[in-house]
């Protein structure tokens, strides 16, 4: 190993140098306490190697590189079409690279490599959709009063924080790069402490881009450590958060610091209800995908399968087919597998936790619920379906971020309609019918910042991504992606001699 650089060959062959070091000013440097990550291979619990990880001195000159790159002419004063340029660069730089990333997210997540290769396509759709927006970002003019010229100019909030979660590395770093970058902000990104490579490989491309030092800076450090100090930072002007909703609350009180313009995006327990007249095949597909891909480590699986009772047999019988012929657990870098191993030891701990309660409790394990080791190593889960869940049971009202479903039937649309929405969550929904009325009419009452209607988890770059009640505050993604990133100021002309 040389100093803060490592030269790696993953499990499939690849072979690459990693920088290792903070990512501060265009340049890697080394922790000034010499704090450090090691990050596991979930995959057979072997390290794959150590990177520096940040103090609170080291997050105040991220903070600092970041403030002085917004205030430097470089940034400052570069148009929109220029920043877009910059950041058609940076997505043509991924694009070369997407084979190393996709590599890097597989080895130190666990995900399969075909869904890492599904991640890097959408981080590239997702700052080439931004750029567009780069020089079409503007102010308006208002009409008042004849003596009186009013318009108003869309400028950047300021230094961003942006804290990442460990479920899709490279996605969520990309839905707030875009937009942050496109409006002009200057970033200091923390990744997750358990996942922190790819993004490493990913600086290196910010500066091939041609971003000038300073305006993006890749803190790794520890959420209680690096992540507080940036969310108390009295020089970050906003917080972009993605993550649990007990870190998104203490993440709210901690930036009220200094009043910090917020995002937030958490947790979930969205439901997937199926009415009597669906295409049970159908739905059970969708259901299937909405809560076993990325090992249900994602923030809008549909973990609460809610059934009209007159189907409710079939659908659960359709659906433990369809888990069972599609869930194939194993190698994440084999090309058959659908479901690799969890993040971390403590997820695994966690969702198995789970399990004990769902049975302690007295719900029906119908499916899995025990590890599956890849020879004899591994963070693996069997897919698990429980049944005979009641309303009051942990396992139906806490988010478990696993292969983790529980189903439960419903009989009338009312019941269905209460049932989805007696949650503290509101992110995802999807509801599965072929009555179109009765379809529209759920979507509008399901209280859900995102509702599929005959599909679960669809995701695009060019819609707005977010959540109501406890599942967040703001929206990533789209047109409104934007507004998180701007602040509107009113100017006043007098044109008026006499006023
Ligand atoms: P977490 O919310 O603790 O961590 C997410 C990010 O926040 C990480 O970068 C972490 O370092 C940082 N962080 C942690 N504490 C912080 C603090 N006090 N101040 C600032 N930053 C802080 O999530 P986790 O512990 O990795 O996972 C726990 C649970 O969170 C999971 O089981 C799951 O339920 C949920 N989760 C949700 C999402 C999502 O997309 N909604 C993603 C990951 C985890």
């Amino acid at each position: 190993m040389s100093n803060l650089k490592v030269d790696l060959t993953a499990p499939n062959g690849k072979k690459f140098t990693l920088p290792t070091g903070l990512f501060i000013n265009n340049e890697f440097v080394k922790s000034s306490q010499n704090l450090k990550i090691t990050s596991i291979n979930p995959t057979n619990e072997q390290e794959i190697c150590t990177v520096e990880a940040a103090s609170s001195e080291d997050i105040d000159r991220a903070v600092a590189a970041a403030r002085a790159a917004l205030n430097h002419e470089s940034w400052r004063d570069i148009t929109g079409t220029e920043r877009g340029r910059m950041m058609f660069k940076f997505a043509d730089l991924i694009e070369q690279e997407k084979e190393i990333l996709a590599t890097i997210e597989t080895w130190d997540n666990g995900k399969p490599f075909s869904s890492s290769m599904g991640d890097l396509e959408s981080v590239i759709e997702t700052i080439r959709y931004y750029a567009g927006y780069a020089d079409k970002i503007h102010g308006e003019t208002i009409p008042t009063i004849s003596q009186k010229f009013v318009y108003t100019l869309k400028q950047p909030i300021g230094v961003c924080a942006q804290i990442i979660p460990w479920n899709y590395p490279l996605g969520m770093a990309s839905w707030k790069l875009g937009p942050a970058l496109s409006c002009g902000n200057t970033i200091v990104m923390k990744p997750a402490e358990q996942t922190p490579l790819s993004i490493l490989y990913l600086a290196n491309l910010i500066v091939k881009a041609g971003f000038p030092p300073g305006v993006v800076n890749i803190t790794n450090g520890y959420g209680r450590d690096a992540g507080h100090t940036l969310a108390s930072h009295l020089g970050v002007d906003k917080i972009a958060f993605t993550g649990s909703t007990g870190t998104g609350k203490q993440i709210m009180k901690t930036a009220s610091i200094n009043m910090k313009n917020i995002t937030l995006e958490t947790g979930g327990k969205s439901p997937l209800l199926v009415f009597g007249d669906a295409d049970i095949e159908q739905a059970a597909k969708w259901a299937h995908g909405g809560i076993m891909s990325n090992m249900g480590q994602i923030c809008t699986a549909t973990s609460r399968l809610l059934v009209q009772d007159t189907v409710y047999e079939k659908f659960v019988n359709v659906f433990r087919e369809v888990v069972k012929t599609t869930s194939k657990v194993g190698d994440p870098f084999a090309e058959d597998t659908f479901q690799g191993p969890q993040v971390t030891k403590s997820q695994y701990d966690r969702i198995l936790d789970f399990v004990e309660s769902g049975k302690t409790e007295g719900a029906t394990l119908t499916a899995g619920g025990i590890p599956c080791p890849l020879n004899g190593k591994g963070y693996f889960i069997e897919p698990t379906i429980f049944t005979n869940v009641k309303e009051n049971m942990k396992i139906y009202r806490e988010e478990v971020f696993g292969p983790f479903v529980v189903i439960v039937p419903f009989k009338t649309e009312k019941e269905a309609i209460a049932m989805a929405n007696d949650t503290t969550y509101g992110l995802g929904a999807a509801v599965h019918t072929k009555d179109i009325e009765l379809a529209h009419r759920v979507a509008a009452r399901i209280e859900a910042g995102m509702v599929w209607i005959n599909s679960s988890n669809d995701s695009d770059f060019r819609v707005p991504f977010g959540g109501v009640k406890q599942s967040g505050i703001g929206r990533e993604l789209g047109e409104a992606g934007l507004a998180a990133y701007t602040q509107t100021k009113a100017i006043y002309v007098n044109l008026g001699q006499k006023i």
